[in-house]
């Protein structure tokens, strides 16, 4: 199949460039900048020593033998972002977007963060390249996230406090725009998942999808045969297409996208764009999002602060709507009971967001047989979650 998008950025009716007049420029010139690197060998080359050399590529796929003992049906094996340079998937595409600056001469990056991940990797990658590094993130999760607070500014990265609307990522998104209007010559925005006007959502994918080439090889050679199921947590979705595209034309291998359930299916209370959401435009792109019945964007909740936001990447409403991949949703509770099984059956602390993932393994798993496998995306390393669980637990969560 034909993985898009077409030239105006459309995966199909989603996706698109949904921006005032003033970003088009940047955009263009981004999008000039993107298709001339991705097919240069020796941009290919400099991507990819990094990713080796400096983040620890290949991540292994590690057959979870006790896990798959447990649950009794197909076997498990864990693609292991985890063990990535700072502790996830999001830094492959940090690297890419680094370097790709870099080539435009652009010695100024900024970026939003919510959680703070994305802002992390983000000045892990500048400080790697020397480039001047901005984060801006919403008052309130500068609160919540104190600690990649001080963790960015330690990598020499400024934190911008953003003060206006709620106070948390959209609002951090909407003052990054600002910035880069304003110092597009020598500034590059970084953004974090396959959202935002095109050609962010392809561009991402591009720089993401080595997870899956890696473990289409790992498992052929591991197994002799692909495997028959893939699964992944979305937030944004950068890590699931990472590791579905390499397999999109292998029409025998099921793919599961698994959205944040939260506490519930009432609105405000989870995330889960497809099961709550409809067709809106968010931060550029036209994909599902959640909306409240005056057709504002609602809030959401998640216990994972990656999978907590209102849209979805317009490439997984496009292969939704082609019935190429399903979604389904994980809440609060079954994540976490996933949290402590998977530290407990394997050695492995998952971070919440890929916990989501790992609680649906468990559903579907001992429904398979023997002679099937899985491969789930094991986005990130749970580190950063153990306070937060810790404090759920001792409020008997
Ligand atoms: C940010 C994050 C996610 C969610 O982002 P995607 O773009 O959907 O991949 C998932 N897992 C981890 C560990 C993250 O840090």
């Amino acid at each position: 199949m034909k993985s898009g998008p077409d030239r105006a950025g459309y995966f199909g009716e989603f996706g698109g460039r949904f921006v005032p007049e003033t970003v088009m420029p940047a955009l263009l010139e981004l999008e000039r900048a993107y298709k001339q690197v991705i097919r240069d060998p020796e941009f290919r080359k400099q991507y990819e020593y990094y990713l080796s050399e400096y983040c620890g590529r290949p991540s292994p796929l590690y057959f979870a033998e006790r896990m798959t003992a447990d649950l009794g049906g197909a076997r498990i094996y864990l693609k292991r972002e985890d063990l990535n340079h700072t502790g996830a998937h999001k830094i492959n595409n940090c690297i890419g977007q680094a370097l790709l600056a870099r080539k435009m001469g652009k010695k100024r990056i900024i970026a939003e963060t919510g959680a703070g991940q994305h802002g992390v990797a983000t000045a892990t990658a500048a400080a790697l390249f020397g480039q001047d590094c901005v984060v801006y993130m919403g008052v309130e999760d500068t609160v919540r996230q104190a600690l990649n607070v001080f963790r960015m500014k330690m990598l020499g990265a400024r934190v911008v406090p953003v003060d206006s609307g709620s106070k948390t990522l959209k609002d951090a998104i909407n003052e990054a725009m600002r910035d880069w209007v304003t110092n597009i010559r020598t500034t590059h925005y970084l953004l974090g998942s396959v959202l935002g006007p095109h050609p962010y959502p392809v561009m991402v994918r591009d720089f993401q999808k080595i997870i899956g080439k890696e473990a289409r090889r790992q498992v052929l050679s591991k197994e002799g045969k692909l495997p028959d199921l893939l699964i992944a947590c979305v937030g944004g979705g950068s890590n699931a297409i990472g590791l579905f595209t390499a397999f999109l034309n292998d029409k025998k291998v099921d793919m599961v996208g698994v959205e944040a359930g939260g506490t519930g299916r009432k609105l405000g209370n989870h995330a889960a764009r497809f099961s709550g959401g409809s067709l809106g435009v968010l931060q550029g792109t036209r994909t599902y999002v959640l909306h409240d019945r005056n057709g504002q964007i609602a809030p959401t909740h998640s216990v994972s602060a990656g999978l907590d936001y209102a849209a979805i990447g317009p490439e997984h409403s496009y292969l939704r709507s082609i019935d190429r991949v399903s979604y389904t949703s994980v809440g609060d509770k079954a994540a976490l009971d996933a949290f402590y099984y998977l530290s407990r059956t394997e050695g492995i602390v998952p971070a919440l967001e890929s916990a989501h993932a790992i609680a649906y393994v468990r559903r579907v798993a001992p429904r398979m047989s023997r002679r099937q496998t899985i491969i789930v995306n094991l986005s990130g390393r749970g580190d950063k979650d153990v306070m937060a669980v810790a404090a759920l637990d001792e409020n008997g969560a």
